[in-house]
């Protein structure tokens, strides 16, 4: 199938997603408008996707749509915002048709009845190279109330929703390393479509003292914390949970594997022990499992202890693209 000019892909296949946001204009305008807000404010991220990079060329356009908006979205939970617009842009190779961006714009308007949020504007540009695009996304906040990566404390305990590596687990297994589990479609999907804490996230506000989201893995965007709270995080090795697939798949290496993979796009948080009737019951209306992994002293840095309290050595906290 042919791919329609620039001006009727934004008209025909992109403005239906912005209906809902009266701001967008259609997207007939050279930009939208926001509102002003009294008592709460914007939170906003940006994240790219690169063919070759965040995923491969033959993945399906509804992954890679969701993906997109997704990783944005789960950016915002760990924030504590509400997801509410994204702007999205989009460089095509030739091999992109019409049907392409329509399974592509059909998942997004999937996903964007899930988290409540509506497309707001973009640009749309052709492109030699590999299919690129990138997606801002914006959430409001109480006023002041952001959680932030700098706000952990001594004292603090330190906690991650969900499990983690299963999504490593299922980027390993596309690759070919590893052997083959039973549950091998289970993580290869949790890698290629993720869960953004959102509810979760929102109602950590208040609660948390600092919070980011498992991108690049555990260690490392703990370590993040660490770092901007000026503080030591201490992680104990058996209680990071993973899946019995995980541990199935990496056997005796499972969980420091685990803890350094990335893609697992579950909250990483830090709250005081005087927060927990509250962060118990969020999570449990949130219908999101926590696990209390370590806990925040002074010093700096991270480390993954073993039983008896001896730290693991790591070759990597986590991915870096360079
Ligand atoms: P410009 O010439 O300034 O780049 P465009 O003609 O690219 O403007 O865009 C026209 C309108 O369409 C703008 O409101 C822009 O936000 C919107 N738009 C363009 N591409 C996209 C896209 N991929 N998704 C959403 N909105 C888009
Ligand atoms: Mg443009």
């Amino acid at each position: 199938m042919a791919r329609s000019g620039e001006f009727s892909v934004i008209r025909n296949i992109f403005a239906p997603l912005a209906v809902r946001a009266p701001g967008a204009l259609a997207l007939r305008d050279d930009a939208a408008l926001l509102p002003a807000l009294t008592g709460r404010e914007w939170a906003v991220t940006k994240d790219a996707l690169v063919e070759g990079v965040h995923f491969l060329k033959n993945d399906p356009a509804d992954l890679i749509a969701r993906k997109s908006l997704r990783v944005n979205l789960s950016d915002l939970a760990a924030k504590g915002a509400k997801p509410e617009f994204y702007l999205l842009a989009l460089s095509l190779p030739a091999w992109i048709d019409d049907a392409w961006i329509q399974t592509f714009a059909s998942c997004l308007a999937a996903d964007q009845d899930i988290f409540g949020v509506a497309l707001i504007g973009g640009d749309t540009t052709a492109t030699p190279g590999p299919l690129t695009l990138s997606i801002t996304a914006l959430g409001t906040v109480a006023e002041g109330k952001m959680i932030r990566r700098d706000g952990a404390r001594e004292g603090d305990i330190v906690f991650v929703t969900g499990s983690v590596g299963e999504a490593g687990a299922g980027l390993a297994l596309l690759k070919g390393e590893g052997r083959a589990v039973p549950e091998r479609d289970v993580l290869i999907a949790r890698y290629r479509l993720p869960e953004p804490r959102v509810v979760l996230g929102a109602r950590l506000v208040g609660l948390a003292h600092a919070c980011a989201d498992v991108s690049d893995g555990l260690i490392a965007d703990l370590g993040h914390i660490a770092d901007a709270s000026g503080v030591r995080m201490e992680i104990d090795a058996a209680r990071v949970p993973v899946s019995p697939a995980v541990k199935a798949f990496w056997g005796a290496d499972a969980i420091v594997r685990a803890a350094t993979s990335g893609d697992d796009y579950e909250l990483a948080f830090t709250a005081p022990q005087s927060a927990r009737a509250g962060r118990d019951s969020a999570a449990r209306e949130a219908g999101v499992a926590l696990s209390e992994i370590g806990r925040v002293t002074s010093g700096s840095g991270i480390v993954l202890l073993a039983e008896g309290s001896q730290p693991i050595p790591l070759a990597s906290w986590g991915f870096r693209h360079f």
